[in-house]
């Protein structure tokens, strides 16, 4: 197939979203493109501006609660990527965008705000410890993901979400089932950050082909050592979490 115009991919509010380096996360989905001969850029959406349209991705990070707060106000009033994600687009979002997906997450003085609810998952505060650490979490089809968690909230999913995978070692969503992040249709979310497409190559081709259908498959030594090198890390500090 010709690709003429390269595919977009929105890094959604680099400014707001960008505290955990999941910015990285656009890089990777661009580069796995081109190094299949498919023209693809990075868009850096800053706040303050309008979200662009007609983008086949829209990359959403981790942040600060109050930023979070921001980014969910800006995202519900202009109301582009439910638009977009209507047209064909992928959103995939990492922690704090995870939250702002979904329909409601707490702030930091107890209170609750909507979110853009793209996903029907509800995110309350827990009064326990943060959860912080490696993670790794099992998909069916993709293996072990791993990757970091840095979050105060627990997310619960209502019944016609599907869990992104099932947690092996950390948090993730925080629930009895052990479920990590949340898929429905071409919205996906997760607590793994990393950035986790840079460590975890087969969710970085599996988002793609939410849009593209299936992608031929790429070697890569040195992204599958970082995975495996991930994975270990993640076993020995979860024998002491
Ligand atoms: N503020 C959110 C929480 O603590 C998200 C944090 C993050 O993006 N790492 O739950």
């Amino acid at each position: 197939m010709a690709h003429s115009e390269p595919l977009r991919i929105v890094d959604v509010y680099p400014d707001l979203l960008g505290t955990y380096g999941d910015g990285g996360n656009a890089k990777i989905l661009a580069a796995r493109l081109r190094w299949r001969g498919i023209p693809a850029l990075v868009v850096p959406a800053p706040s303050g501006e309008a979200l662009p349209r007609g983008a086949a991705f829209y990359c959403l990070g981790g942040g600060e609660d109050g930023p979070q707060v921001a980014a969910a106000a800006a995202l519900r009033a202009e109301g582009v990527l439910a638009a977009e994600v209507e047209a064909g687009a992928v959103v995939f979002a990492v922690c704090a965008g995870f939250q702002i997906v979904g329909t409601s997450f707490p702030t930091s003085d107890g209170g609750e705000v909507p979110g853009v609810g793209l996903l029907a998952v509800r995110t309350h505060r827990h009064a326990g410890r943060r959860a912080v650490g490696e993670v790794v979490a099992v998909r069916e089809g993709l293996g072990r993901l791993t990757g970091f968690e840095n979050h105060a909230g627990r997310t619960d999913l209502e019944p016609d979400v599907a869990p992104l995978a099932t947690v092996e070692v950390g948090i993730g969503n925080g629930d009895a089932a052990r479920s990590e992040g949340a898929v429905a249709g071409r919205v996906v979310g997760t607590y793994l950050h990393g950035p986790v497409l840079a460590r975890n190559p087969e969710l970085a081709d599996w988002l793609l082909g939410l849009r593209l259908g299936a992608l031929a498959p790429l070697q890569d030594a040195e992204l599958s050592a970082l995975h495996e090198e991930r994975l270990a890390a993640a076993g020995r500090a979860g024998r002491l979490r």
